[in-house]
Order: structure tokens, then C-alpha cells, then sequence
């Protein structure tokens, strides 16, 4: 019998109150958790499976959440819609994904010239970030957590030099979030399309350029079959959360220890994802370049400065559009000049050093 269907019987359908007493009643409770990843895929849809995993394990087995792969159960950009209305009582994808939504929610994923993976978490964790994520999401009846993290990206495949910003006129282009509006004003086409649609796209030419996320994926991927040059660094993703979309109804019938398991596992793979990043990407990076020969190349100076001049623009642009993305922006500003004040002399001074 359905859970819902359970409550119905029961006869406390609305009444949230009851539910933990069916938890404690030794039935195992089953949650759906859809994904925007290919199943499977390497970091991003293995850490979606890790959640999964660990929420079974931290639970003693009183959970059990099943992982569907972008289009087994919804096409990857219907997950949000589909945990909203609860066709699954769990999600796993990039806020960036979103903006249709909420402009405001592309700052829970990534901006151009914004925080690393290192500040995001400050930021979310401890700086304000997660109160405006989690009051961004309640209209859609939605909890969203931090779960996952890809560090730094790179810059994207392209099959032509990007020597001057000129070079992106006309550029079609898969990338996502506040890095395709950036693009669009730099003269290009941001495409938006799911991880697993990028290689047959750039292979028959329905796209120029792609980024995707960093050696790692990319590899994983085979871009470097189907594009000449890879350019560093992922000024547009400098440090991408993904993030874990929570079904409030599901997650307000759980008792208390399984909420924060829950919220706990998504924790734990959000640093556990980074950790994993932080370590593959060196060996991925070495294969690309001496293995298959790839064209690494770093953006120019000049591109890189002119690239963050239109990020300055677009990203107040968005922020302007209305009073929940201005206050999201307003706070990421506030914390992201604070942590440029510390990371200067600190993170930015030692591997200036190390180098
Ligand atoms: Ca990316």
C-alpha cells in the first residue's frame, strides 16, 4: 500500500501530526529520488547514489531511497516539477537549472566570478545563504539542500582559438545559468541542454562549444573526441553546488531523527562530492593531455577581464529583475567581498607561494 494511500485509510489525510507514529511502526519508508544525471554518471549522478545509500544506512534501513537517472522516471529538467508535486519525495540536479522558476535560484548553484566551492559552503552553511535557499523554495513546496560540489570548472571545448572576446560572436554554445547570459551578451548562443544530450549535440554540430564540468566528467564524456581545444578556467562555474530538492509534505511526515538524516546525508555527500572531485580531476587531467593529446589552453587575460565586466552587468541585471533575487544577491555580494578580503591573504597568497 502507497504511504498516501496509508494515511487516507487511516484517516488522518492532512494531519502531519500522525505521521511519525506510521514511521516508528517498523514499515520501511520508500522515497523516489529523481535526478538531471545520466544514471550512473561519474561524481554527479554516483553522489546522487551515495545520498541514496547513505540515507538507507544512517536510517538502520528505515528509508530506502531509489535513484532514477535523468528520463527514467521525468526528463532531467522536470525534476523540480516533479518533486514539487511529489511524484518523487526527492530530487538531485543544479539550481541554475531553474532560473524559469526563480532568477533568484541561480545563486544557489553558480555565478560567474562568484564563490568557490569553499565559499559557497561558508556562505550557505554559515553566512545566511541557506535561510534564503530554503525561503526561495517554500513557495513550491520544496526543502533544498547542499549535496555536492564540483570545485572549480573548466572553461568548456571549443573547436576554434578564443583569442579575443570577439571569437564568442556567434558562438552556439552549451552553458547553463548566469555563464549563458554572460556569453549571450558577449555576442554568442548559451544552449541549454542535460548533461547526457552534450556529445551527440557537438558531434553534429548543433553546437560549437560546450562546457561541461572538469576533467573528471568530461573524459568520462569522450569531449575531447569531438572538440580540439580545452580552455581553463570555468570562470562561469568557479565552484558549482548541486543541490537535493526535498517534497515538504514527505519530508514534514518523517520523525525528527530521519529528518536529520536526511539533511545530515545530504551534508555529507556535498562534501564528500568535492573531496572526490579534488582527487579524480588531477589523474582525469593527466590522461586528457598526455593519453589523448588534448589542447589545453587558458583564456586570455584580456577575454578573462572583459568576461567579468559583462558578469558585473548581467548579474545586477538579474538581481534587479525582482526583490527576492536582489535580496539573494545582495547577501552573496556582502559575503563574497568579505571572503575575497580573507581568501586574498590566504588561499589566493598560498598557492601564489606553492606555484
Ligand atoms: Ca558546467
Amino acid at each position: 500500500m502507497k504511504r498516501r494511500d496509508f494515511i487516507k485509510t487511516a484517516g488522518v489525510a492532512g494531519s502531519l501530526v500522525a505521521a511519525p507514529a506510521i514511521a516508528v511502526a517498523g514499515k520501511t519508508i520508500k522515497w523516489k529520488m529523481v535526478t538531471t544525471w545520466p544514471k550512473n554518471f561519474p561524481g554527479l549522478g554516483t553522489g546522487a547514489n551515495r545520498l541514496a545509500a547513505l540515507i538507507g544506512e544512517m536510517s538502520g534501513g528505515r528509508m530506502k531511497v531509489k535513484v532514477y537517472g535523468a528520463r527514467e522516471l521525468v526528463p532531467a529538467f522536470e525534476v523540480f516539477d516533479a518533486v514539487s508535486r511529489g511524484t518523487a519525495q526527492m530530487g538531485h540536479g543544479a539550481a541554475y537549472y531553474w532560473k524559469g522558476k526563480s532568477e533568484a535560484a541561480q545563486f544557489f548553484a553558480a555565478v560567474p566570478f562568484g564563490l568557490n566551492a569553499q565559499e559557497m559552503n561558508g556562505w550557505l552553511y554559515h553566512g545566511g545563504g541557506m535561510e534564503l535557499w530554503t525561503q526561495l523554495y517554500a513557495d513550491f513546496d520544496l526543502i533544498p539542500a547542499a549535496a555536492g560540489n564540483t570545485g572549480v570548472q573548466m572553461g568548456g571545448w571549443f573547436n576554434k582559438e578564443i583569442n579575443s572576446l570577439r571569437d564568442l560572436r556567434g558562438l552556439k554554445m552549451r552553458i547553463p545559468g548566469l555563464g549563458g547570459e554572460v556569453l549571450k551578451r558577449a555576442g554568442g548562443t548559451p544552449v541549454s541542454l542535460p548533461g547526457g544530450e552534450i556529445y551527440t549535440s557537438l558531434q553534429s554540430g548543433n553546437i560549437d562549444a560546450t562546457e561541461w564540468v572538469g576533467p573528471y566528467n568530461d573524459l568520462a564524456f569522450g569531449l575531447y573526441k569531438v572538440a580540439k581545444y580545452y580552455y581553463y578556467p570555468g570562470w562561469h562555474e568557479p565552484g558549482t553546488t548541486l543541490e537535493a530538492l526535498i517534497n515538504r509534505k514527505a519530508f514534514a511526515a518523517l520523525p525528527a531523527d530521519l529528518q536529520s538524516i536526511v539533511l545530515n546525508a545530504c551534508k555529507v555527500v556535498n562534501q564528500d562530492m568535492l573531496a572526490e572531485y579534488t582527487a579524480r580531476n588531477n589523474t582525469a587531467l593527466h590522461t586528457l593531455v598526455t593519453k589523448h593529446k588534448v589542447d589545453l589552453r587558458p583564456f586570455p587575460e584580456d577575454v578573462l577581464k572583459k568576461l567579468r565586466s559583462l558578469s558585473d552587468e548581467v548579474v545586477a541585471e538579474v538581481a534587479a529583475k525582482d526583490a527576492r533575487a536582489r535580496k539573494v544577491f545582495d547577501s552573496f555580494r556582502r559575503f563574497r567581498d568579505e571572503a575575497r578580503a580573507w581568501h586574498d591573504i590566504s588561499e589566493l597568497a598560498y598557492y601564489q607561494a606553492r606555484a
